[in-house]
């Protein structure tokens, strides 16, 4: 395992903050070093002001996210076009021919494994799905030194894209430990990549090593934003003092604490123990607040519906708000899960299908819909478990 010590160095190295041939390093207010909450986590070496940028990051692997159901070009991201079709050599789906030409890197590993099926039996959605992974073959020796110095988590569900690539494709079994090896690494440390509001685009995310050594803090004290260049800018969101560990926030900051630890503990397999989520009064909302939540949504989106405008960006927030609060309702009362399982499974798909693919959808949104939107079979229970902690 590497130290601290040359970690910091390598990440230095990966942002630019380093020049190995003249031994300059640039001046920066933080280090890599043991956490307070277990690991390595990024430390403050100096007192920090509110709003200063910590570090620019990009992403050494990046695919389509796995929970995408939706079809979508595997170069630009682009879906709901007409004219896509499946590479004959590595079927992955493509737009056009200039995304053809982009997609060489990704065609020619794909291309080198002995195919077991035909091209036209490969689920283009498995082969996106497993992409960023495929990825992570390219990486030269330096780059693989820093993805495997990442947390990953070893459970058996992580590396799932790679066992279904298998049914269509010989894999040497090295490559596929490399690739099993990324797709933990990406469950640990990815981040999901904001596309531009209004942008039709598949959901993606990416490896953002040095952004992956940050712990979690459900009171971060740090932000993140993206450029066009899929790059991510990490600023403070407060005054950091000198010795304090700098935390980003890996579930919805807006959440609820149940919601918020039981996609902790399901996406990250730790229960946060952090001082909100020891807070009693941030607890879950009041019945009587929850019937409010629930007559304020019906209005305003009664009030939406007879100005026309169903399909707008604030009624599909609206929807997943109603949703929300039905699911929370019938995951706290059980017995009143089949009066309103037809509005909890419309609402979800009403939200759904107006914000996917949104810069500002929430990020339980597919989760959502996958589990509680009208296609899902599972049982009741297994149902809410996504909500319960
Ligand atoms: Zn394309
Ligand atoms: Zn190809
Ligand atoms: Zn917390």
């Amino acid at each position: 395992m590497l130290s601290s010590n040359q970690l910091t160095q390598i990440v230095h190295k990966y942002l630019g903050l380093y020049n190995s041939t003249d031994c300059i390093q640039q001046f920066c207010k933080w280090t890599v070093r043991e956490s307070t909450v277990g690991g390595r986590g990024i430390i403050a070496t100096e007192d920090i002001p509110c709003g200063e940028v910590l570090f620019v990051d990009r992403p050494l692997i990046f695919g389509p996210r796995c929970g995408n159901v939706i079809r979508g070009c595997t170069v630009c991201s682009k879906f709901e076009d007409d004219g896509f079709f499946k590479c004959s050599l590595c079927a992955l789906l493509l737009c056009s021919t200039e995304c053809q030409d982009f997609h060489t890197d990704d065609c020619n590993i794909i291309a080198g494994w002995k195919k077991k099926v035909d091209i036209e039996e490969i689920d283009e959605i498995v082969m996106s799905h497993a992409l960023a992974a495929i990825r992570a073959l390219s990486l030269n020796q330096e780059q693989k030194q820093f993805m495997s110095a990442l947390a990953a988590h070893t459970l058996p569900q992580h590396g799932g894209e790679i066992i279904k690539l298998k049914q269509y494709f010989e894999i040497p079994e090295e490559i596929e430990k490399d690739m099993i090896f990324a797709c933990q690494a990406l469950d640990t440390n990815a981040f999901q990549i904001a596309t531009p509001y209004g942008k039709k685009e598949m959901s993606l995310r990416g490896l953002y090593p040095v952004a992956g050594l940050m712990n979690h803090s459900c009171l971060p004290n740090a932000t993140y934003s993206y450029n066009d260049e899929r790059q991510m800018i990490v600023k403070t969101s407060r005054f950091i003092a000198a010795g304090t560990e700098i935390f980003t926030c890996y579930s919805g900051i807006l959440w609820g604490t149940t919601t918020r630890r039981s996609y902790l503990f399901k996406t990250k397999h730790f229960w946060c123990k952090c001082e909100r989520c020891a807070d009693p009064t941030e607890n879950e909302l009041t019945e009587s607040r929850l019937s409010l939540k629930l007559v304020l949504c019906r209005d305003i989106l009664a009030t939406l519906a007879a100005l026309g405008l169903e399909d707008s960006h604030l009624c599909g927030l609206l929807f997943y708000h109603l949703h929300a609060t039905l699911a929370e309702r019938a995951r706290r009362h059980p017995d009143l899960y089949d009066g309103l399982k037809s509005e909890i499974e419309s609402t979800i798909e009403r939200a759904y299908r107006i914000l996917r693919g949104d810069i500002s959808a929430p990020v339980d949104l597919e989760l959502r819909y996958r589990y509680l939107g009208p296609d899902c079979e599972k049982p009741q229970q297994e149902r809410f478990s996504i909500l319960s902690i």
